[in-house]
C-alpha cells in the first residue's frame, strides 16, 4: 500500500493470495473501489474447492448470522450478471430455486443406537425453533405434517416421519458458470 495512513484507501495496491471463489470475488469488489488488485495463485485457477464445490445453497442453517448471510448469497446470485456485469452473450441461469426438504423421523419408529434417541427426540424440536427463527428473519421456511409431506411427494414414505422443514428458495448453483 502506498499512501502512509493505516486505513486503506481508493488507489492503493492489493495483493490477493489464492485464486477461488473468495479471491476472485474480493479482487472484483476491491477493483470496483478504485484499489490496484492483483490476485496471486499458486497452481492454477480453481485449484482449491471453488473447482471441486457440489454448488448447494441453501439457507436451512442452525446458526441465525449463518442464515442471513446465505439469504444475501442467495440474493447475490440471483443478481449475478448485473453484479458483476457478465457479458450479454455470457448470461445464463445462475440459481435454480428447487427448494430443500429436510425430513424428521418420528422416534417412536426408531430402531438405531438407543444411546442416540434423545437426539433423534431432541432434533424435531430443535428443526421447529430453528424455523421460527428463519421465519423471523423472512425466510419461507414451512413447517409441514407427514401428510402434507405425503400428499406434495406422493414418492416419499411419510409414515416413519414427524414432520419435516421445507425452504422453497434454496437450491443449487450454476457452478461452471460461477467458476
Ligand atoms: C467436494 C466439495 C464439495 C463442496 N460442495 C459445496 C456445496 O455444495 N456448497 C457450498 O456452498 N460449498 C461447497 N463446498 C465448499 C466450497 O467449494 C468452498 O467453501 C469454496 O470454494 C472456498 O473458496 P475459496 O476461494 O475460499 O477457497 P479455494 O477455492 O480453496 O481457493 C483457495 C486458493 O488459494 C490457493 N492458494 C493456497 N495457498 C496459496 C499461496 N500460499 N499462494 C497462492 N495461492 C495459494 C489455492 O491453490 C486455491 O486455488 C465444497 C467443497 C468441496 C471440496
Amino acid at each position: 500500500m502506498k499512501n502512509q495512513s493505516n486505513s486503506p484507501q481508493s488507489g492503493d495496491r492489493v495483493a490477493i493470495i489464492g485464486g477461488g471463489a473468495t479471491g476472485a470475488l474480493c479482487s472484483v469488489l476491491l477493483a470496483e473501489a478504485g484499489f490496484q488488485v492483483i490476485a496471486l495463485e499458486k497452481k492454477a485457477i480453481g485449484n482449491g474447492s471453488s473447482s471441486r464445490s457440489a454448488a448447494c445453497i441453501r439457507a436451512q442453517f442452525g446458526v441465525r448470522e449463518t442464515a442471513l448471510g446465505m439469504a444475501f448469497s442467495g440474493h447475490f446470485y440471483e443478481h449475478f450478471h448485473e453484479l458483476m456485469h457478465t457479458p450479454s452473450d455470457q448470461q445464463c441461469w445462475m440459481i435454480r430455486h428447487n427448494g430443500y426438504l429436510f425430513l424428521y423421523e418420528d422416534p417412536i419408529f426408531y430402531e438405531g443406537d438407543q444411546s442416540k434417541h434423545k437426539e433423534v427426540e431432541l432434533a424435531w424440536i430443535h428443526a421447529q425453533s430453528q424455523a421460527a427463527m428463519h421465519r423471523d428473519i423472512k425466510l419461507p421456511v414451512e413447517v409441514l405434517t407427514p401428510s402434507e409431506v405425503h400428499v406434495r411427494w406422493p414418492h416419499i414414505d411419510s409414515s416413519r416421519l414427524i414432520g419435516a422443514t421445507y425452504c422453497p428458495s434454496d437450491g443449487f448453483l450454476n457452478h461452471d458458470q460461477i467458476y
